[in-house]
């Protein structure tokens, strides 16, 4: 069991949500300071990143993953004074930084209201005006939504005109993989890797259908040693949809 998860066990479940971040910190003063990682989103310096389950290493100090952290430093160019971003179902560390990020305008939006956000915005009808957003972060979304294609138009239709979508899903090589007729949870979990993902796609194959609703996109492929200081996947896809 980690710190965290120990320190967790002392504190009401109704104030765990609420102090999470305190709670990460101090698990990380107590028991995971050091000099080997860093962590780029919290700049915490430490001894060892945490190894999940999945594999994926978590930072003790401020819970992000890995996906998290390279998206966060794509984040530090992309960002500038003015801009408007809509990020989808954010993750707990990039929600609290960005909405502290001075001089841009930072709308979150979880659909499932399972973490505290802006809005509850349906991605295939989003409730906001045409050419509204600079940059739209859109971060393993897709592959739960049915009708994918009406997200992807709808996305199109609400980003302005020179600006970007950041896409990432779990991807496979070769074809997408979906099947409308697998719809229990179980099925689910055992063809697209999870209960309520309805599919699994490739990077090209997002990309084409990227395309089809009239974005120009870039594949940006990331490749890092093993064990690198930073605690970011060995190799890694991330899209950008551009209008
Ligand atoms: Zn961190």
């Amino acid at each position: 069991m980690s710190l965290y998860s120990s320190l967790k066990r002392w504190i009401p479940r109704s104030l765990q949500m609420r102090w999470e971040s305190e709670l990460r910190w101090l698990s990380y003063q107590l028991g995971y300071k050091g000099s080997q990682f860093k962590c780029p989103v919290c700049q915490a310096n430490l001894r060892t990143f945490i190894q999940l389950g999945s594999g994926d290493l978590l930072c003790p100090a401020c819970g992000s993953l890995p996906r998290n952290r390279r998206l966060w430093i794509l984040l530090q160019e992309m960002i500038h004074p003015g801009i408007q971003i809509l990020h989808f179902s954010p993750s707990r560390p990039l929600r609290r930084k960005l909405e502290k990020w001075q001089g841009i305008s930072y709308t979150s939006s979880d659909y499932a209201s399972e973490f505290p956000a802006d809005k509850q915005l349906d991605i295939t009808q989003i409730d906001e005006p045409d050419n509204t957003f600079d940059l739209i972060i859109c971060f393993h979304v897709l592959e739960h939504i049915s009708e994918d294609r009406k997200a992807l138009s709808e996305l199109y239709r609400i980003l302005k005109p020179g600006g970007k979508c950041l896409i990432q899903t779990p991807f496979k090589s070769g074809e997408i993989y979906e099947n409308a007729s697998i719809t229990s949870p179980s099925d689910r979990l055992k063809h697209f890797g999870q209960e309520d993902h309805v599919r699994i796609y490739s990077a090209e194959g997002l990309a084409k259908r990227a395309r089809d609703a009239g974005f120009k996109v870039e594949i940006l492929r990331f490749s890092d040693s093993r064990n690198n200081e930073l605690g970011l996947k060995e190799s890694e896809e991330v899209l950008v949809f551009k209008k």
